[in-house]
């Protein structure tokens, strides 16, 4: 298993390599802009490489270059623009070793997955998928308490999630928002407090009580996960073996959480589907598009029932 996941990260970074031998800096991802006047359509055609603002001079409008596309407002392409060039290349790299390599917080590298996943998820709607109840995740998103008659029936029988609907009703809204980012493996306080938004002080409060209630674990380090069971796992054999799959990409990343398990089966979508992306259309799809606002993403929660991707 361990040499599996040496050689996808192994694969990883020679996409990276590839990336950054094309666009080695801003300047150069700035090439993948028009330099057309939004107002006139008149073609600037000497623009300084790193001008991300055209004068026009037949009409005198100011355009950004990156205005109306998925990159408005951004202040540095390349991370994105990186992470989009590894999902093209179906390339699996955690946001830990994102964060790290293209030196910015792992609350940013979060969101620019969790953005793109959005995009990703769209996407996929366009295509035949398989619907599974949210249970059968259980292995890689744990909940706190199964209800062991789940064990002795197929799941697909298993429809209404007791569990965790009662779960949610029992926390309050700061306890909610860290149990979304809990992840079956630890995560570091640091980075959990990152992405939950809340300030210190609610933060530390709600974690300790969600520890208490015995959702939260804490390990070694400072870090914490989602406290873990062991549902049985029963379904057909082709679910069974896209999930085997899912569940092993899934092992290559830092961890998921129920709320966002939609989005990850769609950016699993877009590496193991048949011919989905070819070179550059991920990309095209994100320049027509508009980013997600941060209130947007909080906002998401995975369906009951979960869209699976056909694999080959
Ligand atoms: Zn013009």
């Amino acid at each position: 298993m361990e040499e599996i996941h040496l050689s996808e990260e192994a694969f990883a970074y020679q996409s990276l390599q590839n990336f950054l031998s094309k666009f080695p800096n801003e300047e150069a991802c700035l090439k993948l802009f028009p330099t057309t006047c939004k107002a006139c359509g008149h073609k600037k055609k000497a623009v300084a490489s790193s001008a991300r603002v055209i004068n026009c001079s037949r009409c005198k409008t100011k355009t950004w270059r990156t205005a109306d596309t998925y990159f408005q407002g951004l202040r540095r392409l390349m991370p994105t623009l990186a992470w989009i060039w590894l999902h093209e290349d179906r390339a699996v790299l955690s946001i830990n070793k994102f964060a790290e390599l293209f030196d910015i917080a792992y609350a940013t590298a979060w969101k620019i997955e969790a953005r793109l996943q959005a995009v990703l998820e769209n996407e996929m709607d366009k295509h035949d998928v398989i619907e599974l109840i949210t249970s059968v995740f259980d292995p890689v998103i744990q909940k706190r308490s199964i209800d062991s008659t789940a064990n002795e029936h197929p799941v697909y029988e298993d429809d209404d999630n007791q569990a965790q609907v009662q779960e949610q009703e029992n926390l309050d809204e700061d306890q909610q928002a860290i149990r979304a980012f809990l992840m079956p493996q630890p995560v570091e306080f640091d980075n959990l407090f990152q992405v939950s938004g809340l300030p210190i002080g609610k933060f530390s409060a709600a974690l300790a009580c969600l520890e208490l209630e015995g959702i939260a674990t804490r390990h070694a380090g400072n870090k914490f996960s989602l406290t873990k069971t062991n549902p049985a796992l029963l379904i057909g054999t082709q679910e069974q073996e896209v999930l085997r799959r899912f569940f092993a990409y899934i092992k290559n990343l830092h961890g998921i959480s129920r709320k966002y398990l939609q989005r990850y089966l769609a950016a699993f979508w877009a590496r193991v589907g048949v011919n989905r992306w070819s070179k550059g259309t991920f990309l095209k799809s994100c320049m027509k598009l508009r980013r997600l606002s941060y209130g947007e993403i909080l906002d998401y929660n995975s369906p009951k029932k979960l869209r699976v991707p056909y694999t080959d």
